[in-house]
């Protein structure tokens, strides 16, 4: 057995087509309801906030989506993204598993969310859109679209969760280089956000505030804004399919196909992009690769949520969708992942684990930090605490392989690196990170929070 470490493609394997899963899935998919009205959504209601090409991506049926090839030049910068067989980790867990993670943390702005950016970067800008708009929690998304924006020539204004945006600066700055511009959400820009500072001038934000505010930024633009969304959607997922198509051709390099892969969700984007070019193999060809989606227990949607139709944001302003939720109004505990924290996941990620399709695992802020610390010490690259949700699991399972000496291959995506995130290590390392559970009390309530639709035919 060989002992390459880093399997690479050249610039021409870059993938030259989406995989839309949606064109294999056994489980039709549910309806999209306004919000306001809980009738299925009409082209008018999207096109307010969203360009014509996202709007088809996102109900497409189409197996195979070409890559615009403008899209397919700026992913030169960074794609295709090594994969790397961990082989000091697996060294240091002494277990007769293979480790591979495809790292993704090696595109400009440290994450997996520049493949989508990229892509609704261009679509918007064929479409005719002059400017962006969209939130942001803790930064990734944002500085991934800022970068985006900026290649493709349009402006892009950033809805920022407020304590974020005083208290991780950061990220801000990086938005700001770009040449973004970054906003403190609640605003006075908007009605949503003046409503909010009229009951509390103090409020530190939420995403669910960003997001309606960046949404009524965009619809009451008259067309020359849209909004853009980094998780959840279709089309989303739809992009972030690269990483999967390409970590295919590496694993074939090594010569080895995973007998699981694993990846963080918070929304379903990077888990769904490496593991549903995997899932095609399963439903078309009879493969059997386990697929574990990992999730914080302190936002626990797929474990313990509830599978219903809800809001895709708090202020109930975005679209209501059939998904694992915990509730669009269920704030959950400042755990250290932030891209994590979202209350519910993408729908089609929802269907395919309620089919029994995926396997879900709800980890620990702990001992996630400790597979975090042990990574890094082992592999060199410090990872996003998101990212090691993933590792989490992918060192338990070598683990459980070290019992059993059964010889499994291990596939994770490494979403992204950690280095906006050293005050949370540095917090780890003093032993001041708390655990978090899931508020249990919490989970009575979900089905009673949910909005009452009749589903239709
Ligand atoms: C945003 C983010 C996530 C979570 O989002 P998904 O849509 O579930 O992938 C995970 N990892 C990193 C590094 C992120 O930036």
């Amino acid at each position: 057995m060989s002992n390459q470490t880093r399997f690479l493609l050249s610039e021409n394997d870059i993938p030259r087509f989406y995989y839309n899963v949606l064109a294999d899935s056994p489980v039709p998919p549910a309806p999209v309801l306004n919000p306001i009205t809980r009738e299925p959504v009409t082209p008018d209601f999207l096109s307010a906030i969203f360009p014509m090409e996202i709007i088809l991506q996102e109900v497409s049926q189409e197996r195979y989506i070409e890559i615009p090839e403008p899209v397919r030049e700026a992913y030169k910068l960074y794609r295709p993204t090594p994969l790397i067989r961990a082989l000091r980790l697996e060294k240091a867990l002494d277990t007769p598993a293979h480790i591979y993670y495809k790292y993704e943390g090696v595109s400009p702005s440290g994450s997996h969310k520049t493949n989508t950016a990229l892509a609704q970067a261009f679509y918007n800008k064929i479409s005719g859109t002059r400017a962006i708009t969209t939130e942001t929690g803790a930064g990734q998304w944002g500085s991934a679209l800022s970068m985006a924006c900026r290649f493709f020539g349009m402006d892009l204004e950033v809805y920022m969760v407020k304590v974020s945006y005083e208290q991780k600066p950061y990220r801000r700055f990086l938005m700001e280089t770009y040449g973004a511009q970054v906003f403190a959400s609640p605003t006075t820009r908007t009605q949503a956000g003046r409503a909010i500072l009229e009951k509390d001038p103090n409020s530190p934000g939420s995403l669910g505030i960003a997001i309606s505010e960046a949404v009524e930024a965009a619809a009451t633009s008259g067309g020359a804004k849209k909004y853009a969304l980094g998780s959840v959607l279709n089309h989303v997922l739809l992009h972030q399919s690269v990483i999967g198509e390409e970590a295919l051709k590496q694993m074939d390099m090594a010569g080895e196909y995973p007998d699981m892969v694993i990846g963080c969700v918070g929304g379903g984007s990077n888990f769904a992009g490496i593991a549903y070019p995997f899932l095609r193999y399963n439903l078309t060809e009879g493969r059997n690769t386990r697929l574990i989606a990992v999730e914080p227990k302190a936002a626990p949607s797929l474990t313990r949520g509830v599978y219903g139709f809800d809001y895709g944001d708090t202020a109930r302003m975005a679209p209501i969708v059939k998904m694992h939720t915990l509730g669009h109004d269920f704030i959950p505990p400042a755990i250290h992942a932030g891209g994590l924290r979202y209350h519910g996941m993408a729908p089609s990620l929802s269907a395919f684990y309620d089919a029994g399709l995926i396997e879900a695992v709800a980890v620990g802020q702990r001992a996630v930090f400790e597979a975090a610390v042990l990574f890094t010490q082992q592999e060199g690259i410090l990872p996003a605490p998101e990212s090691s949700h993933a590792i989490r699991v992918a060192i338990d399972e070598a683990l459980k392989c070290k019992e059993t000496g059964e010889k499994k291959v291990i596939l994770f995506n490494l979403s992204g690196h950690g280095h906006f995130d050293l005050s949370a290590y540095n917090k780890y390392l003093s032993g001041q990170l708390e655990d978090y559970d899931f508020p249990e009390d919490a989970i009575a309530t979900i089905a009673q929070r949910l909005p009452q639709v009749s589903i239709p035919a």
